[in-house]
């Protein structure tokens, strides 16, 4: 399985100008067959990425010498980055999006920099990485913290300093997990909620930060555009928003990594997250929290460590539902943060939300239903037999049915 290092890099102004040529590179590449596609569509031609890169090669050595300044890596990411936006575009064709969005052209100020090395052109040693065609190392912040074979390395610049994203195939870890299973609610007022009564507050970052922010976007909307002194705050901006991102990802991370770590089977929402962004109430508590993020990082970390994420369909009605009598409290409002049923039961809303989550997240397990055996069967070896696992979801499903509460 692959995983990957985000090492910030600390390049000298030589290599930095090479990162900037190998980026250049990349957007020149992309840049040509873009025009090139266009050129022979409207000749009736049948274009391909694959086909225009060979065409690009064979003229390069003659028409464009300075892209062999750099490693051919950098015309291959602009080939690549070509393919996958006629991808995307035939794909939103095909679905009928309304928005098309059809390739654009990569222009030198707005595009963001970037290219990927393939890993047999790069090495890493400690502290430095080697790259094809510059002919010192590159010293990185830190020391790669996977051992295993490295398959690319990303190279791209975010506000102001650079990066290198290593992918490495690793070997998963043999773990044994203290915990059975779980239920996650995420939310907005608490970032998350787990079905044994965990709670992640939501810093908030981005909100306690907004002042900050304004104050810069005040101060870059006076200044003259392009001017040196509105380049000089939309850097710092750039790096205003970098601290607070890098913040927010590193408490999710924690957040990911011990839920992954402690519950072998883990029942979440499949938030429809573009859909809740729509609603510009919520939106911008959502995209604080990184709603999206979390399940992305519970994914690849569940697998890491040998347990089983299920996603448990969004219109399931997790906090409205009551355990004990199977009632559906259809007027349960955002505001209501205890769960009252006319039976009886009494509940903490998204503790409640939770442990239905889990309920259902072992039931669809024990039934042997539901998209989590696309997971396991994406992992080949580790996994332990396929019956085992949905017996031990069907005991677990027994043990989480809900008991009464000691005063009605
Ligand atoms: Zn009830």
């Amino acid at each position: 399985m692959q995983r990957v290092h985000n090492i910030r890099l600390n390049p000298t102004p030589q290599q930095t100008e090479y990162l900037r040529k190998a980026c250049g590179t990349a957007r020149f590449a992309f840049n040509w067959g873009l025009a090139e596609w266009q050129r022979q569509y409207a000749a009736g031609e049948k274009p391909s990425a694959y086909a225009l890169k060979k065409q690009f090669n064979t003229i390069k050595r003659e028409q464009f010498p300075w892209v062999l300044d750099v490693s051919k890596c950098a015309v291959d990411t602009g080939f690549r980055n070509l393919d996958a936006a006629f991808k995307r575009f035939f794909r939103r064709c095909k679905n009928g999006d309304t928005k098309k969005g059809y390739p654009k052209f990569k222009s030198k100020k707005r595009s963001k920099l970037s290219f990927r090395m393939d890993g047999t052109r790069v090495r890493v040693d400690g502290h430095w990485l080697t790259l094809e065609r510059l002919d010192k190392p590159i010293n990185m912040a830190e020391v790669l913290r996977f051992d295993g074979e490295i398959r690319s390395v990303t190279i791209s610049e975010h506000g102001g300093h650079w990066y290198a994203a290593i992918n490495v195939e690793v070997e998963p870890p043999k773990h044994k997990h203290p915990q059975g299973s779980v239920g996650i609610d995420v939310g907005v007022k608490t970032l998350a909620v787990l079905s044994d009564g965990m709670r992640y507050e939501n810093q908030v970052l981005l909100r306690s930060k907004l002042r900050k922010l304004k104050r810069l976007n005040r101060e870059l909307s006076r200044r003259q555009k392009g001017s040196g002194r509105w380049n000089h705050t939309r850097k710092k901006l750039a790096r205003f928003h970098r601290r607070i991102a890098d913040k927010r990802l590193d408490y999710l991370h924690n957040m990911t990594t011990r839920i992954a770590r402690t519950y072998r089977i883990i029942g979440v929402e499949d938030l429809n997250v573009a859909g809740m962004l729509r609603n510009r109430r919520l939106a911008l508590s959502i995209a604080d929290a990184g709603f999206g993020e979390i399940q992305r990082q519970l994914r690849y970390k569940s697998e890491w460590y040998g347990g089983i994420l299920v996603e448990v369909d969004r219109f399931f009605p997790s906090s409205r539902l009551c355990p004990m009598c199977g009632e559906i409290k259809s007027d349960l409002t955002l505001r209501d943060r205890t769960f009252v049923c006319a039976c009886g039961y009494v509940a903490d809303r998204d503790v409640n939300g939770a442990q239905n989550i889990e309920r259902e997240a072992l039931r669809l397990m024990s039934r042997g239903r539901s998209g989590f055996t696309d997971s396991l069967n994406g992992r080949e070896q580790n996994v332990r037999p396929f019956g085992a696992v949905l017996d031990e979801a069907s005991k677990l499903a027994e043990e989480r049915q809900p008991s009464r509460p000691a005063v009605v």
